[in-house]
């Protein structure tokens, strides 16, 4: 089968790999029909992740339609149409019991990571009964793949983590595909104001048409000052850094009023400080998560729904065979305007 190889920091190429077998009675293999593309992928390629080791094939998003179960898989039977989360759970450890799938003995995120993933025609999928969700047959499928990872990443990380409630003031900080989704789904809960920012003129528009109360473009206005005048000086309750880097969460610091909560959503690849110097007094919290992805079965609902339409996100379609023009076309995506390239198998 043709798959998506990691080979080490910047460089990948579509190879040739044996299809994927059942290895323990708890696994499916599923036939990827689509898949996508991660920023957490441009982080491995980048050698931010040196847990990801060359040969791995990427990918950690998908729908697909299962092909194979292993004798304990009690859920699925091959044919049925499915929702690959990004999260494996065994749904019976410690961490699973508590709903920290993210953090599972036997699990967690290892697609495309740990193991091979989904960037392929075919995935190996652990802990199948707890991993995979049927997609209803009035859903869909290619919106699905936006709840693979982004949308729980941006609800659970951000708008749970981030204690967002009707009336509160919300800031998101980056304006990629996990702010955005942070900007649907903080809707649930009716705040007062979203203000998003980012240096990305283009995908500030996307977030006005999104719902945003208010855009701030780093690149031509001061982000403080800003979210001082649109708050009347108090900061937001809210401040999500959904960017990755020491600036943006830095600026999570100074916007956030007394009282209020930073949720941080990005991967960090270098030390980032803490201005306790400032905030000792400040009332606030910080939170990070790992995506559990607890909330897929909800989002699955708004979306059947109507209420959430995460097709809005998917800017550029691909054939798997040109699999590295959608990695190009990805990482470019301030020159592209791409936000979620899908790639049909
Ligand atoms: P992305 O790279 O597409 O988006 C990041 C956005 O930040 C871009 O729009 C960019 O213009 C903007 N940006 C960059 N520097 C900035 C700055 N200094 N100030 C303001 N904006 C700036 O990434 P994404 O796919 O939306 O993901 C966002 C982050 O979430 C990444 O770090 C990703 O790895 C992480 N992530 C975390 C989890 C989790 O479980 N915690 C899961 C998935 C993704
Ligand atoms: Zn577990």
């Amino acid at each position: 089968m043709k798959a998506l190889v990691y080979h080490g920091p910047g460089i990948k190429s579509l190879d040739e790999r044996p299809k994927p077998a059942l290895a323990a009675a708890t696994d499916a293999i599923v036939r990827v029909t689509r898949t996508t593309i991660c920023g957490t992928d441009l982080h491995i390629l980048k050698g931010d992740v040196p847990t990801c080791e060359p040969g791995r094939v990427l990918g950690h998003e998908g729908v697909g339609v299962v092909e194979d179960v292993g004798a304990a898989v009690s859920t699925f039977k091959p044919g049925d149409r499915v929702l690959i989360s990004c999260i494996s759970s065994c749904g019976k450890c410690e961490a699973c019991r508590r709903g920290m799938y993210s953090h599972c003995a036997t699990g967690g995120w290892i697609l495309g990571h740990k193991i091979d993933g989904t960037q392929a025609e075919y995935v190996r999928i652990p802990h199948a009964d707890t991993s995979l969700y049927p997609i209803p047959a009035d859903v869909e499928e290619e919106a699905l793949v936006m709840l693979s990872d982004i949308l729980p990443t941006g609800f659970e990380c951000g708008v749970l983590n981030g204690r967002v409630q009707p009336g509160s003031t919300v800031a998101i900080v980056g304006a990629g595909p996990v702010g955005l989704a942070a900007l649907l789904t903080a809707q649930f809960y009716a705040p007062a104001q979203i203000v998003m920012i980012d240096r990305d003129a283009h995908r500030l528009e996307i977030a006005r048409t999104f719902g945003a109360s208010a855009c701030i473009d780093i690149a031509r206005t001061e982000a403080v000052a800003e979210i001082m005048r649109l708050t009347d000086g108090a900061g937001v309750d809210c401040a999500v850094e959904a960017v990755g880097v020491p600036a943006t969460f830095e600026l999570c610091q100074q916007i956030v009023a007394a009282g209020g909560t930073i949720a941080n959503v990005g991967v960090h690849g270098v030390k980032a400080d803490l201005h306790l110097e400032s905030l000792w007094d400040r009332n606030i919290s910080i939170t990070t998560r790992l995506v559990d992805t607890v909330s897929t079965p909800m989002l699955l609902k708004t979306v059947r729904a109507g209420r959430l339409q995460p097709k809005q996100l998917i800017t550029h379609r691909f054939t798997l065979a040109r699999a590295l023009d959608a990695y190009d076309t990805f990482g470019r995506a301030a020159e592209t305007n791409a936000l979620k390239v899908i790639i049909e198998i």
